[in-house]
């Protein structure tokens, strides 16, 4: 099967053989996917010419209730997805739910937070400035959508929720998208965009997708277009040093790789709710995908005098998590999503294992697989008693069932242990002491973009260390990319000019008057 492509609002195969997309279980070839051919520029050009004017056509509330309708075709074929995801990321359903339904979630929860938007086209950003004595003459600032199309460049670990995580918002906005997923799984998503295209719910010209490299693609871009993009660190830096984006100053969105700290408060002992709350926690991020999670958890901050006895705890919950076919019932952890994912997530953990001690490593032969032929990697827990003094534990992201529980001397040694990441999505603290919770929140709010604190009590509750929620932003500085995705409506600005319209207060009042705010 080849994959074909979207673009100038018609699927075209691209030429040669493609690169192969594979079953991380079996090893099999399920698909192949090729842009050789594909002209970008007319891709671009098409979605800016006609897909963008019928989008800008619309308003608000129109767009929010077509993302309802993409949110119908989708759920209409929910079952063929979960057949993907299983086939070409190795993902059990649990793994698969968290793509499939956490995408379809986000686009119903932008179609419901556009209501208050109502029939406006515009943003506005607060009311009318008075610049001088003549009341008269003030200034307004609104945000208009921009007329280019959004590029979003997607990593091979959420080819769902990455799709649509950045087409709500971009949609939302007025604003065409032209998406390209990650190559090894981007099944999924061209799946998922056929059956938009075919439900006939988004104007032509909306929506284009490419499965493939990505080719020229950059060399297109205009000053109005917007790249939105997540994957490696490295592949970040090309993108914005790319001579084309500079040149045009097209504006760039960076989710980028993340070294994830949780952090044990002090006062939370063996015994304690939250220390048991914190295992389980570890325990979870580390193996819901295997550990193939942007915001999983890597390093694990505990005090001193309980370190050894946090890895031991950790160490018996990965235990009992089996690790092998998804299809097998039993089978709670799958493979890794290649065996180029495989390798270099060994060649990580021989990193970690230079700086750390093995606290647990799983010795299993995966469930009803050969481990020659999938790209298994069994659960493993690093232990460093001087943290301080490691590198790669805190550089090195194992993209993988892989974290370090980290020993801290006191709450200055622990937070600063967590700024060693260099810029993370997200950090956790687990603490029955509220003054710890708070400051804690506050010291890792410089360094994370999200910090969840949790206590016993609020723990039921909780929406967990790694679930991205659209209401909340999404990426962090530093390292992670500076990236600001997500985070209710004021994602829309990503995809609007601010600009400020200066005149007759008179004017501005009718057209603040004409449009939403964010906020
Ligand atoms: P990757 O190798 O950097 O690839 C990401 C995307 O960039 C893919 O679509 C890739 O296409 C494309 N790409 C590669 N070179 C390109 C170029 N020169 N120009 C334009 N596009 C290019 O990352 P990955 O291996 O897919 O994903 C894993 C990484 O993503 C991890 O480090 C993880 O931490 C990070 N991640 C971050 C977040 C977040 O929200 N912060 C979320 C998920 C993952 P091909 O596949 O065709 O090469």
């Amino acid at each position: 099967m080849n994959l074909a492509n979207y673009v100038g609002g018609r699927w075209i195969e691209g030429g040669g053989a493609g690169t192969a997309l594979i079953d991380p279980v079996l090893g099999t070839e399920l698909a192949r996917a090729s842009t050789q051919g594909i002209d970008f520029a007319a891709a671009l050009g098409f979605a800016r010419g006609t897909g963008g004017p019928a989008l800008r056509t619309m308003n608000f509330a129109e767009r929010a209730a077509m993302l309802g309708k993409i949110v119908e075709a989708l759920q209409a074929n929910r079952d063929a997805y979960g057949e993907i995801a299983l086939a070409n990321s190795g993902n059990t359903k649990g793994d698969a739910a968290i793509d499939i339904d956490g995408a379809i979630g986000t686009l119903r929860y932008y179609a419901r937070a556009a209501q208050p938007l109502g029939t406006a086209k515009t943003l506005r950003d607060g009311g009318l400035i008075r610049m001088g004595r003549d009341e008269g003459f003030q200034a307004l600032h609104v945000g208009v959508p921009l007329r280019g199309v959004a590029i979003h460049i997607n990593a091979f670990n959420f080819p769902a929720w990455g799709l649509w995580e950045k087409i709500a918002v971009a949609f939302l906005a007025g604003v065409p998208v032209l998406a390209k997923p990650a190559t090894a799984t981007c099944w999924l998503a061209q799946r998922m965009v056929e059956d938009v295209v075919k439900a006939g719910v988004v104007p032509a010209g909306a929506i284009s997708i490419v499965c493939g490299g990505a080719g020229d693609l950059l060399n297109h871009v205009r000053p109005q277009d917007a790249i939105a993009f997540t994957g490696s660190a490295a592949t970040a830096a090309s993108i914005k040093n790319h001579r084309r984006v500079i040149e045009a100053g097209t504006r760039v969105n960076i989710e980028a790789d993340s070294l994830n700290a949780c952090l044990l408060g002090p006062d939370a002992a063996p015994g304690s709710a939250e220390f048991d709350l914190l295992v389980a926690e570890v325990a979870r991020e580390m193996t819901v995908k295997a550990g193939q999670k942007c915001t999983a958890i890597r390093r694990v901050l505990a005090p001193a005098q309980v370190a050894a006895q946090l890895a031991d705890a950790i160490g018996a919950r990965l235990a009992g998590v089996k690790t092998g076919n998804p299809r097998n019932e039993t089978v709670r952890m799958g493979p890794l999503v290649n065996k180029a994912q495989q390798k270099a997530a060994v060649d990580g953990i021989a990193a970690l294992k230079r700086e750390a001690r093995v606290a647990y490593e799983g010795k299993d032969a995966p469930i009803d697989a050969d481990p020659a032929k999938g790209a298994f990697v069994a659960p493993t827990l690093l232990a460093a008693n001087d943290p301080s003094t490691g590198r790669a534990i805190h550089d090195v992201e194992v993209f993988g069932p892989v974290a370090t529980v980290m020993a801290y001397r006191d709450a200055e040694d622990a937070f600063a242990l967590a700024r060693r990441g260099q810029g993370s999505l997200v950090a956790s603290v687990f603490s029955g002491d509220p003054a710890f919770l708070t400051t804690a929140a506050l010291e890792l709010a410089d360094s994370h973009g999200r910090v969840l604190a949790l206590d016993a009590a609020t723990a039921k509750s909780s929406t967990g260390h790694g679930i991205v929620m659209p209401m909340c932003k999404h990426g962090g500085p530093g390292r992670a990319g500076g990236g600001d995705e997500l985070g209710g409506l004021g994602a829309l600005w990503f995809y609007h000019q601010r600009s400020a319209l200066q005149g007759p207060a008179e004017r501005l009042k009718a057209i603040a008057e004409a449009s939403a705010t964010t906020v």
